[in-house]
């Protein structure tokens, strides 16, 4: 019955009326809001939850009446200053419906751009998640607790402030907006933010992040200051964008929209009769309209292309920095899942069995046996050889075959998937290495 049933989930009509379309010449010639996506990312209770909660309302996605009923209620329990946290989660199950889907995404638009927080911070282990995120986004925005001793707390050793920065760095992130927030807390106090923006400035700086790279955004979330709309009276002293301006201005200059396809998929599902075979994900890389053939990796079955939407809304073609849903037939469910990727079968990924990364470690590296994950996608493998230990600033050759690389320095390494056929990863890939559960180290594949 199983064989059965999954055999009718193969959706072979025939596509209606293709229009061949120069996708290229159609995306120059509509102005439609552009995409970006970034990760959150920071030291718990620096208050990440309730920043994006604050931009979800601010933004319209939650209407005034919710946030009232969120408040009564957080007011009940005692915690009255929870409502803006909570928005997360409602709009996180509102809109989660593949049981396979982990990365939880929220959406919010502006006047120019549709955003989407990957993975919003919620309670679970943060680290896999995070990177998970962090392998599509645009940027990250670092958010840190401006009140007395909070930021200290969150930047020391065992912090997460620095250790979410360097893996995000890590693993390929290049830009991000630091708020500076809870400033009410502080009486709104120049000096106290011109502190911590030094001491992180330069932090950012040592961990590879450029200064044009680097915005910082004086703000607090609880109270809505300088997110949406200016507070000349709580900050007469800054004159800078919002918070919302700033991730405006954040998104990616330009896209691979001329490179070869490649689409990661997030969530595999079945959208309802008419579709039985459905994705969402993003296309990294490349355009796609109704009618193109791909080829899905690892499994090597081809598709073609049925239904596009972006951001729900139908569509007849998309291109790189799109998050889509791709209607598909012609292809049976089971050959596809999270983390999987999709290409054109003109110019497919080749996968590799063997290549550099250039990674940060968190642990001990010696040559040994590691989990490789490139977002969802995993493999088992080992590491074969180390090349060399490298400086962070720098990146310059530190020492040459080294015996081993200890925890948090750079090193270029040598890995081998155990799987003969490889997996389907490419030069630029965010790539991390797993042990027992625990991340090893994160890389990108060179
Ligand atoms: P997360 O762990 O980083 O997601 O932090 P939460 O958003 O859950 O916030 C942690 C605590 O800080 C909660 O008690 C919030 O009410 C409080 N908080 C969050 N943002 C602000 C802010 O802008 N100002 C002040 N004073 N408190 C805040």
């Amino acid at each position: 019955i199983e064989a059965a049933v999954q055999a009718m989930a193969i959706d072979n009509t025939p596509i209606k009326a293709r229009r061949e379309i120069d996708v290229l010449d159609e995306f120059r010639n509509t102005k439609t809001k552009e995409n970006a996506n970034f990760v959150v990312i920071g030291h718990v209770d620096a208050g990440k939850s309730t920043l994006m909660g604050r931009l979800l309302y601010e933004c319209g996605v939650v209407d005034e009446r919710t946030i009232q009923k969120f408040k009564a209620e957080a007011e009940k329990i005692g915690k009255s200053s929870f409502h803006f946290a909570w928005v997360l989660d409602q709009t996180n199950e509102e809109r989660s419906r593949g049981v396979t889907m982990d990365i939880a995404t929220n959406h919010f638009s502006t006047a120019s751009t549709n955003f989407t927080i990957l993975d919003a911070p919620g309670h679970r282990d943060f680290v896999p998640n995070m990177i998970a995120g962090a392998s599509q986004a645009d940027f990250a925005v670092l958010v840190l607790d401006a009140s007395t001793g909070a930021f200290e707390s969150g930047f020391q050793n065992n912090g997460q402030t620095r250790e979410h920065t360097i893996l995000a760095r890590a693993i390929g992130v290049s830009r991000i907006v630091v708020a500076v927030n809870k400033l009410d807390a502080v009486n709104w106090n120049h000096d106290r933010y011109t502190e911590i923006s030094q001491q992180m400035g330069h932090f950012l700086s040592n961990a590879g992040f450029s200064s044009n790279s680097t915005s910082f955004v004086p703000c607090s979330g609880l109270t809505g200051a300088n997110i949406f709309h200016g507070a000349r009276d709580k900050l007469p002293w800054y004159h800078g964008p919002t918070l919302i301006q700033t991730l405006e201005s954040s998104k990616p200059r330009s896209r691979a929209i001329n490179s070869p396809l490649r689409i990661t998929i997030n969530d595999v599902f079945r959208g309802g009769i008419q579709n039985p075979v459905s994705i969402s994900g993003r296309i990294e890389a490349g355009s796609l309209q109704i009618g193109d053939a791909l080829l899905t990796l690892p499994s090597k079955e081809s598709a073609t292309v049925k239904g596009i939407e972006i951001n729900e809304q139908g569509s007849e073609w998309a291109v790189a920095g799109h998050n889509v849903t791709l209607h598909l037939s012609g292809i049976n469910i089971i050959h596809l899942k999270p983390g999987d990727v999709m290409c054109s079968p003109d110019s497919p990924i080749v996968p590799l069995n063997c290549f550099n990364l250039k990674i940060l470690s968190f642990e001990t590296i010696t040559p040994m046996l590691v989990g490789i994950h490139r977002g969802r996608l995993n493999a088992s493998g080992r590491v074969i050889s180390l090349l060399e230990s490298m400086d962070k600033a720098t990146g310059k050759t530190l020492k040459k075959k080294p015996r081993h690389i200890g925890p948090g320095m750079f090193a270029r390494v040598k890995v081998e998937v155990t799987l003969s056929a490889g997996i389907p990863v490419e030069k630029g890939n965010r790539v991390v290495l797993r042990l027992g559960g625990k991340t090893v180290a994160a890389g990108v594949v060179e």
